[in-house]
């Protein structure tokens, strides 16, 4: 399905899912076909050479691939069946006895994933604070994969995705960014010389809490790496579903306004929260004394996302005991939804600050959503 030709803004392509117009009925909404399989003719040739066997892709996960791809000005994009399944399939792409150099701190499922993986196949694995230039410059040496997320969950590290291209490349290393926080509206990464951007589009992407799904974006589809993810995504059939498909470009259309919100959001709930007595430390990248700031705003435009952790005053049991009195705020992990969310990371991630609760601002009035943290705060 063609995109809009003509140059346009992100949010105009996102509002328009692209423009595509359905061909056989003029509908402005892509549609939904479930078929698994196609038929052929009398002569055994596929009806539509295009649509065989719905593990090979689909029209609506196309799409949305090409929607993405372009707002991450990148050569081509792949739909995962989750974000996990999206960082698997980078990670798969090492040779045995290679080396990955991976920031610490990150999203917890990754790290440990990694770790097992890299165990297995006798790769050596660097973690390293990657927001630091410094550290990061001790683990110098040749590497396959140099991988960031910034800003970073849950401790909202922002990294310098510059800085790391430069690093990658003396490192014979391909550069990876999880910009999952960030969604394509804040930053693109590939623009910053990043090889793959990677998103749980389960998150912001989406944003209604309802579809599962990981994308990836390359700056170069001619790269080797990247051939072999195609082909391992298709052979090894990890082919987002359609309907996950036709779901995702549906929250699709709003993202650009979903986020300018939740950018707002989360910038006021941050300064509120950086006043508050009880509140020892705030980590966003949106306050000018966040030690990332300068860096989010060279690489992030148009606001510094809907994630935000803070640590409060009197450790575990004051944090559980505010969270417990949340009331807007669901108690449940994830982000990037329209619905503002809290988590105390702590519960399933030992090595996070007992003190800390991370929060995914939701497009609620903001006014509503600080009364609950005032209320829960005291
Ligand atoms: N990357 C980040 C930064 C995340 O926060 C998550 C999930 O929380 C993932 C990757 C994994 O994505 P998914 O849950 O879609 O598998």
């Amino acid at each position: 399905m063609p995109l809009i030709s003509k140059p346009v803004s992100p949010e105009t392509l996102f509002a328009q899912a692209g423009g595509v117009i359905d061909p056989q009925t003029g509908g402005i909404v892509p549609p939904l076909q479930p078929a698994t399989t196609f038929v052929r003719d009398e002569q055994n040739v596929p009806v539509s050479p295009e649509h065989i066997y719905s593990r090979d892709d689909s029209d609506l996960c196309r799409l949305a691939e090409d929607v993405l791809a372009k707002a991450e000005h990148a050569e081509a994009g792949l739909l995962f069946p989750s974000g996990m399944a999206a960082v698997a399939a980078v990670i798969r792409t090492v040779p045995e006895g290679g080396r990955i150099i991976m920031q610490s701190g990150i999203y917890w499922g990754v790290t440990k994933w990694v770790r097992g993986f890299c165990g297995r196949r006798n790769i050596t694995l660097t973690e390293v604070d990657c927001a630091d230039a410094g550290a990061l410059e001790s683990v110098v040496g040749r590497a396959d994969i140099l991988w960031i997320e910034t800003p970073s969950n849950p401790y909202l590290k922002t990294t310098d995705v510059a800085f790391c291209t430069d690093f990658a490349r003396r490192c014979g290393a391909s550069l990876i960014v999880d910009s999952t926080a960030a969604t394509p509206v804040l930053s693109q990464p590939l623009s910053h010389g990043a090889d793959i951007v990677m998103h749980s589009a389960t998150k912001g992407i989406n944003g209604h809490s309802d579809v599962l799904a990981g994308f990836l974006a390359c700056r170069d589809a001619s790269d080797p790496r990247w051939d072999a993810i195609r082909e391992d995504r298709h052979d090894a059939g990890a082919v987002l579903g359609s309907f996950e498909a036709w779901l995702l470009i549906r929250g699709m259309r709003t993202m650009s306004l979903r986020v300018e919100r939740m950018c707002r959001n989360a910038q006021e709930v941050a300064e509120f929260l950086s006043a508050h007595s009880v509140v020892s430390e705030v980590l966003y990248p949106g306050l000018i004394t966040d030690p990332g700031h300068s860096i989010a705003v060279r690489q992030m435009t148009g606001g510094f996302g809907s994630l935000l952790s803070f640590r409060v005053r009197g450790g575990k049991a004051a944090a559980l005991a505010a969270i417990g009195r949340l009331e807007l705020f669901k108690r449940a992990t994830s982000l990037g939804g329209v619905e503002s969310l809290v988590e105390h990371r702590h519960t399933i991630e030992d090595t996070v600050p007992d003190d800390l609760l991370r929060l995914s601002v939701g497009i609620e009035a903001v006014d509503d959503l600080i009364a609950d943290l005032k209320a829960a705060l005291g």
